[in-house]
């Protein structure tokens, strides 16, 4: 790994980012919720049965990075305002996306964790903003992009001075259709051995689908990884984006309860 000082685990301590009074990179964290607000209720009601199921933090955007400038591109500020509300209502602390470094001051006053995704992982304008920020940053990685990469783009947040990065992976392009992306899984234990940085695994974006998320979802922990970031979301039949990898709050129960079993049997086993 070239040109990596502060991403690089050189035997300091692992880093636990504080969100609220969640402490990322300790236990196992769960961040759910619907890929985009769409309205006070469908939020407000989907982050009351994630907490009630057991998830830490409401995910949720307001800016959507879509394919197409003519699909729902979010609802900016009204959104931001919405997730301020389900804050309110249920305590969950709030990871919502910001895609332009212009909103990154504004936007942190919504925003317990501010996400880069994974189409702006190498804008460097936006990752120095964050870096300047108050507020910890989840860096999804690109799309596209090699592990060497994504942990430079950490470096770009780190160097201007702020410590608390928490990396998610998200699935990688490969030749294969079936999936939307391809989980690399290897990824996990790979940042382990290389990096002191914390890192989730967001199968909902990684599969595209409802069926594979329980296998997936149990193989990051088995894995390592630190957490999951999962698209759940009331109104799953009618949500305008991401449908078709979204889970019902019931499925997400039913996967809550698989992650605790097996981490309860993993930290059985040390
Ligand atoms: C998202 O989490 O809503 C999202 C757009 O994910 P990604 O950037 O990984 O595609
Ligand atoms: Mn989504």
């Amino acid at each position: 790994m070239t040109n990596l000082k502060l991403a690089t685990l050189n035997g300091s301590e692992r880093t636990v980012v504080p969100v609220d009074s969640l402490r990322v990179g300790e236990g196992f964290t769960m961040i759910a919720g619907p890929c985009t607000v769409e309205s006070e209720e469908q939020t407000i009601e989907t982050a009351i049965a994630v907490k009630k199921a057991g998830a830490q933090a409401l995910r949720g955007g307001a800016f959507k990075p879509r394919s197409s400038p003519y699909a729902f591109q979010g609802l900016g500020l009204k959104g931001l305002q919405i997730l301020k509300k389900a804050k309110e209502e249920t305590g969950l602390p709030i990871v919502t996306e910001v895609i332009d470094s212009r909103d990154v001051f504004w936007v942190s006053e919504y925003a317990d964790v501010l996400q880069i995704g994974a189409r702006n992982m190498q804008n460097f304008s936006l990752l120095k903003e964050v870096g300047r920020s108050e507020r910890p940053v989840l860096l999804k990685r690109g799309m596209n992009s090699t592990i060497e990469e994504w942990l430079n783009c950490a470096e770009y947040i780190l160097s201007e001075g702020n410590p608390h990065v928490i990396l998610c992976e998200r699935g990688i392009r490969t030749f294969e259709k079936y999936t939307r992306n391809t989980l690399d899984l290897s990824s996990v234990p790979a940042i382990k051995e290389l990096s002191h940085l914390p890192i989730i695994v967001d199968p909902s974006h990684a599969s595209g689908r409802v069926s594979l998320i329980p296998s997936l979802s149990l193989a990051a922990l088995a894995a390592g990884a630190d957490g999951l970031i999962v698209e759940v979301d009331i109104n799953r039949d009618k949500a305008l984006c991401d449908r078709d990898q979204t889970l019902t709050p019931s499925e997400f129960a039913g996967l809550m309860e698989k992650v605790r079993l097996l981490h309860q049997f993993m930290a059985s086993q040390q």
